[in-house]
């Protein structure tokens, strides 16, 4: 499989296991505290399921990735990411390198697949109001032909802002909705999750 997808997903699962306390107590405050538990257990679960020598095209991979994500995260995020995984899949057939174009439209074929398993829009306090600001800013980067690195820079600054954005409204999707107005104040775990990958990928972008 290609190397750079290879430690791509590598270094999510490293920083995914980095941050599982950080992410279980950000769900104990609005949710019920077991999304960094949920998401290690399912990334742990993909290492053990590809090899960098298995001879995979960077679609195959990405379903291979998303189906394991759908049975094994369990919680509202298992089929969220699934969703975003095989909705990249799809939109990369016949793709054999990782440009940023390619990334671009795996990110935008990832919020797609989100958005359609989720129903959630920007504002609902959800991993949307990370990843769609992120996705944005990284397509506009792409066409004002900057580099991978630079659009991941973008992408990040966005998706941050849209964590921090999380802190400020009601949730009125998942779990934290059923607090209303009292999910106020505290920062969404889910949008946390997706700023982590993506300072994972940046990270290997910048090797
Ligand atoms: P659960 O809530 O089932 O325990 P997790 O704790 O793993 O699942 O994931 C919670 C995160 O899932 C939330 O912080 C939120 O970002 C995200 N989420 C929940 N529902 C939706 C939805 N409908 N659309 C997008 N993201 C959602
Ligand atoms: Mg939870
Ligand atoms: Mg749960």
């Amino acid at each position: 499989m290609d190397s750079l997808v290879y430690a791509t997903i590598k270094k999510i699962t490293e920083k995914i296991e980095q941050n599982k306390d950080f992410l279980t107590d950000l769900d104990r405050e609005i949710g019920d505290g077991d999304h960094g538990i949920n998401m290690t257990r399912g990334f742990t679960a993909v290492l053990t399921k590809i090899s960098l020598d298995d001879d995979l095209d960077i679609s195959s991979t990405l379903k291979k990735v998303g189906m394991t994500l759908l049975s094994t995260v369990g919680g509202a995020s298992g089929p969220l990411y699934g969703s975003a995984f095989l909705k990249a899949s799809a939109a990369l057939k016949d793709i054999t390198t990782l440009t940023a174009p390619v990334l671009g439209k795996i990110l935008t074929a990832s919020l797609t697949g989100i958005k359609e398993r989720g129903k959630a829009v920007k504002g609902d306090k959800t991993m949307v109001d990370a990843l769609e600001p992120a996705c944005d800013a990284f397509v506009f980067a792409l066409s004002q032909n900057a580099s991978c690195l630079e659009c991941m820079d973008q992408a990040i600054a966005a998706a941050k802002l849209g964590v921090e954005y999380t802190k400020s409204i009601a949730a009125k999707k998942g779990r934290a909705s059923y607090l209303g107005a009292r999910s106020i104040g505290h920062q969404d775990p889910g949008a946390t999750s997706v700023l982590i990958i993506l300072e994972a990928i940046r990270e290997v972008i910048n090797r």
